[in-house]
């Protein structure tokens, strides 16, 4: 007869209670969690396993867990559960825990999990953009230099060739080398050892990532599935609006990213195509942008005030919950306050409030695989994985 050895790790049980799981030790095994939660499928529910797991200290088996990453995050189980155990904050410091395992270098997520290491991400891009600044001003002969025409242009210091889109290039594409590493070592821990008997027609990856795609992202079906769960009477409000307004406010900046790049560079070949920054008001890729920042505030304000009446005896929200909200809330209002400086003609807050900007941006993206977004990516990776092996 097979065996199989349990190797619990006491240490994992600790960190898992530091990283937000600390009531997990109160659950008593009775079940109601995994009858509440509106996701869990019939055979092998969770989360009372992954209960079990954490508090023995099965690390090995949390980690090839699927079904962790099936879990949104709704709090019904936290809300009914009799022990006040907490299991979804359990299953998100359990997550939280694994993908920084999966993402190199380590000690950018050491950085991110606790407030202590603020500085330490903040000091990196604020040194980077300061030399950009000051290389420019050398050349320029002035801190604050104004265009020909009087003008107050951002590319007199911070110029796009040969500042701002080589260096978020490399952020950008360095970001997604290091996800794609982590979401193979994802896989390659879900795997399981011998063949896995797939029953029904089976479907590329790619057809199942369209599928996670359009439910998560798209619709946000899975939002409501959430809302279907039993009527705790401890809810706070649906994530739905705040967390689909933000995305959409993001696709449609990308989008605006993506027109200005291509009619600036396209615009060195074909000069039709070419727009010139900063754009009028008017300009319709300018009023979309408008649009998208926004959205984006709304969307920010509604998860903010979310989470903020959120019953804390029942969800904690901690320094890795708040980063991700507060950068892009100074993406945000150093984005729309360093334009309303420009148009005022404020020439120094508005330099200072751009150079601000830029280093959220950076933060931003540069942190973004370790950070909820990275998050994001990795539970995407793993629905499409639970959907190609049938289970979802
Ligand atoms: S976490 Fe709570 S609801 Fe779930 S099994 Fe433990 S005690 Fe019961
Ligand atoms: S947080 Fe929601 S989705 Fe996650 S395990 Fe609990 S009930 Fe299920």
């Amino acid at each position: 007869m097979a065996q199989y050895t349990l190797k619990p790790d006491t240490s994992f049980t600790r960190e898992l209670q530091e990283a937000g799981g600390e009531n997990l030790k109160r659950c008593y095994q009775c079940a109601t969690c995994a009858v509440a939660c509106p996701f869990a499928p019939a055979n092998a529910p969770y989360p009372r396993k992954e209960m079990v797991w954490a508090s023995w200290g099965l690390k090995d088996k949390l980690m090839r867990d699927a079904d962790l990453w099936l879990c949104h995050n709704c709090g019904n189980c936290s809300d009914l559960c009799p022990r006040g155990a907490r299991p979804a904050d359990t299953m998100a410091a359990a997550r939280n825990m694994i993908y920084k395992e999966l993402t190199e270098p380590s000690i950018v997520g050491k950085w991110m999990s606790k407030a202590s290491g603020l500085p330490f991400l903040f000091f990196i891009p604020a040194v980077l953009w300061l030399v950009v600044w000051a290389i420019r001003a050398s050349y320029k002969g002035h801190w604050f230099p104004r265009a020909a025409d009087g003008r107050i242009v951002f590319g007199e210091i911070f110029y796009g060739d040969y500042t701002i889109d080589p260096i978020f290039m490399i952020t950008f594409f360095g970001a997604c080398f290091i996800l794609y590493r982590g979401v193979r070592k994802l896989w390659s821990m879900f795997k399981p050892e011998g063949e896995l008997l797939v029953i029904g027609p089976k479907k590329s990856w790619l057809c199942h990532l369209v599928a996670v795609l359009m439910d998560e992202v798209v619709t946000h079906r899975k939002f409501d599935d959430c809302e279907d769960g039993p009527i705790t009477g401890k809810g706070a409000a649906n994530r739905k609006f705040g967390h689909m307004v933000l995305v959409y406010s993001f696709a449609i900046l990308a989008f605006v990213t993506a027109v200005v790049a291509a009619g600036h560079w396209g615009g060195k070949i074909i000069p039709a195509i070419e727009i010139h920054t900063p754009m009028p008001l008017t300009f319709p890729v300018k009023i979309l942008a408008n649009i998208g920042a926004l959205l984006m505030l709304c969307g920010l304000a509604a998860l903010t005030w979310r989470r903020l009446a959120q019953d804390r005896a029942n969800h904690a929200s901690g320094f890795y919950d708040w980063y991700l909200l507060s950068i892009i809330w100074l993406v945000a209002v150093t984005g729309i306050l360093s334009q309303c400086f420009r148009l005022t003609d404020a020439l120094k807050p508005a330099f200072v409030t751009y150079y601000f900007h830029l280093v959220f941006v950076w933060m931003l993206f540069a942190y973004l695989p370790w950070s909820k977004l990275g998050h994001f990516v990795y539970r995407t990776a793993a629905l499409v994985y639970v959907r190609m092996y049938g289970r979802s």
